[in-house]
């Protein structure tokens, strides 16, 4: 079998961008195939089904105090949204979206909606009514800047998260924990978890470093460094999340089967757009009166193949999302990479190995990766990966400031390039490259950070040398 020489230096995208060939297209396909199986739900329809029914009525109920306490936010309808809705959660059902329509808060009849070309967007409010009640909620809250002289600014958030901390402390039939900093979820823990087990074995000091990044709790970090951290709450429980994410306010319920983080996401109903308080930071100018505009119910949705594509994508990137500062991919910004793919794909690439090899081009692409001088070059680039339903929007890769990537941006695509090469290599079978554990990967470059050039950064670049990267694979992919 032709493999990746470890021997050729200017080898890497070279070899990648050669055409498949009928045995790598296999290989890739087995380990796609397989990785969809492995980080499917390993629920039923019908458990799904309960599932989140539960969580809706659940918080139903938590809406009805919430125009019961304070009529002005009050919810009429709860849409499902998001990858647990539309069926690419991995892993464990253990977060989900619901998007929460204000009742009396109308376009038309209350404020009215200015947007630019993007999907940026001013809400003024002209019923004098409606400002008033506003105002008169937010020194209760101690809470200032909610309504600016006619624009309702973004932080209209704080509020509503203030507005849900009452409502849990007063709704009947559950226990409400307070309001705190949330630890990782179950589908993060049981991935952490392998992490630490192999620093147990001395082979890493990332653990450690991710450990510390997070901003929780001591007595959380304790139990995630003994390895005693539980993030199942008892039926009923219910913990409010200090923290606002993007637009949302978050909470964790503990359910019969699932303790689940559920993002409420409140917003504005405007014809086929809905619009929350949210500005995603991309200006230079914090502007607090821009909201987002999003869409409910796209009509750009995922085919079978491409969705369970998605999954495996997720999966493959689990473990950079916890790497600090590493401005991986999120969901969203991924969804979208597979959606550009898929209106190009052809039926001659449709196998979901074909489909996952051109995916992953993309992404090097977007990092203008190269193979040059023996090294791995990963830019910080600039180019745009534009939301389908927003093409003129903004770019919806995350974790950029000001523009820019976080510190260690060239941990997915370098994960993303192993994995790609390993597999074309013929060094291993699909299933062997799965059962590979993406940490020692991470963790390898990780320990090699700032030594001798294993991974070197630079402003807006990095490199690493090709050879490391050839060694990487011997040691971990070859049988
Ligand atoms: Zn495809």
């Amino acid at each position: 079998m032709g493999g990746t020489s470890s021997k050729s230096h200017k080898s890497s995208l070279a070899i990648l961008e050669r055409k498949l060939t009928e045995s790598e297209e296999d290989t890739l396909t087995d380990f796609a195939i397989t990785g969809y199986e492995k980080c499917k739900l390993k629920l039923s329809d019908s458990e799904i089904k309960e599932h989140q029914e539960e969580i809706i009525s659940k918080v139903r109920r938590l809406c009805d105090k919430l125009g019961e306490l304070y009529p002005v936010f009050a919810v009429g309808d709860i849409l499902p949204n998001g990858s647990y809705f539309n069926g690419s959660k991995i892993i464990y059902p253990d977060e989900c979206d619901l998007l929460l329509v204000f009742k009396h808060i109308s376009v038309g009849n209350d404020v009215y909606i200015k947007s630019d070309l993007n999907n940026r967007v001013n809400v003024k409010i002209y019923n004098k009514s409606l400002k008033k009640q506003i105002k008169e909620i937010t020194p209760l809250l101690s809470l200032g800047g909610i309504v600016g002289k006619y624009k309702l600014t973004y932080h209209i958030k704080y509020l509503l998260q203030s507005a849900i901390h009452t409502c849990l402390s007063q709704l009947e039939g559950i226990h409400y924990v307070g309001k705190r900093r949330l630890g990782l979820t179950s589908s993060e823990w049981d991935c952490l978890n392998r992490l630490r087990l192999l620093h147990q074995e001395g082979s890493t000091s990332l653990y450690k470093d991710i450990i510390e990044s997070y901003k929780i709790p001591d007595k959380l970090k304790d139990r995630c460094r003994n390895g005693t951290y539980d993030p199942n709450l008892s039926p009923d429980t219910v913990e409010l999340d200090k923290l606002i994410h993007g637009p949302c306010v978050r909470i964790r319920l503990g359910g019969g089967k699932y303790t689940t983080d559920i993002d409420l996401g409140f917003c504005i109903e405007d014809g086929r757009h809905l619009i929350l308080p949210y500005n995603d930071g991309d200006t230079f100018m914090n502007d607090e009166t821009q909201w987002t505009q999003s869409v409910y119910n796209s009509k750009h949705k995922l085919d079978k193949q491409h969705n369970k594509l998605l999954m495996l994508l997720k999966l493959l990137i689990l473990e950079c999302h916890l790497v600090p500062d590493s401005s991986t991919y999120s969901s969203h910004a991924l969804k979208t990479l597979v959606l550009h793919h898929q209106a190009k794909c052809s039926s001659s690439e449709r196998s979901l190995g074909g489909c996952l090899c051109i995916v992953a081009h993309h992404v090097f692409e977007f990092y203008e990766m190269k193979e040059e001088d023996q090294y791995l070059w990963i830019y910080d680039s600039e180019k745009k990966l534009s939301d389908v339903d927003f093409p003129g929007a903004a770019d919806v890769q995350t974790g950029r400031a000001f523009g820019r990537r976080t510190e260690n941006y060239w941990i997915m695509p370098v994960v993303l390039y192993v994995v790609i090469r390993a597999l074309r290599s013929g060094c291993c079978t699909g299933e062997e490259a799965l059962n590979v554990d993406r940490w020692l990967i991470i963790s390898e470059l990780w320990k090699n950070k700032e030594k001798s050039g294993f991974v070197k950064e630079y402003s807006r670049k990095c490199k690493i040398q090709s050879q490391k990267i050839d060694e990487l694979i011997t040691r971990f992919y070859s049988k």
